[in-house]
């Protein structure tokens, strides 16, 4: 998970841990690396580059750039953290913590409720009826961890 930072908290931080650095040089590094990730340019592994790792480092994504897999705790500027993937769709873990809604695959990709094919049973299930947020949002989500499940089952369910 990205902890979402403004570039002044950024630079500021940053500079307390690096006082040897240019305030001036390390802006210009990052306001030339979110310039690329806004253009769309990507690390050479295809994958989008991350600002705060790029000020410090050869310009590059943060599985590049760290090693690891996935940012936990990590900064990111919070105009770079409307990250998508290269279907658009957008991860988990390039969220703003506090706007994250919705329900997501294994691979923390946020699933689109319109895409989620609706089983027989769900037809014939009082739920299905039911205009209530919260319950549409667990049947949604039992229907996306069953999609390629040959039969589909359901505890909740409640004949029409
Ligand atoms: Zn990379």
């Amino acid at each position: 998970m990205w902890i979402p930072i403004t570039i002044d908290d950024y630079v500021k931080i940053h500079l307390h841990n690096n006082p040897n650095e240019k305030e001036k040089v390390l802006r210009v590094r990052i306001d030339a690396a979110l310039d690329d990730y806004k253009n769309g340019v990507k690390c050479q592994c295809g994958k989008d580059i991350w600002i705060v790792g790029s000020a410090s480092s050869p310009f590059g994504c943060f599985s590049c750039i760290t090693e690891r897999d996935y940012p936990a705790g990590d900064y990111e500027i919070d105009g770079a953290l409307d990250k998508r993937d290269k279907d658009g769709r957008i991860n988990i873990n390039f969220m703003d913590p506090r706007k994250i809604n919705g329900i997501f695959d294994e691979d923390g990709f946020i699933i689109n409720m319109d895409s989620i094919k609706k089983p027989a049973l769900c037809l014939i299930c009082i739920k299905n009826y039911i205009d209530n947020w919260d319950e549409n949002l667990l049947c949604n989500m039992n229907r996306a961890e069953q999609e390629d499940d040959e039969e589909f089952k359901c505890g909740a369910y409640e004949k029409l």
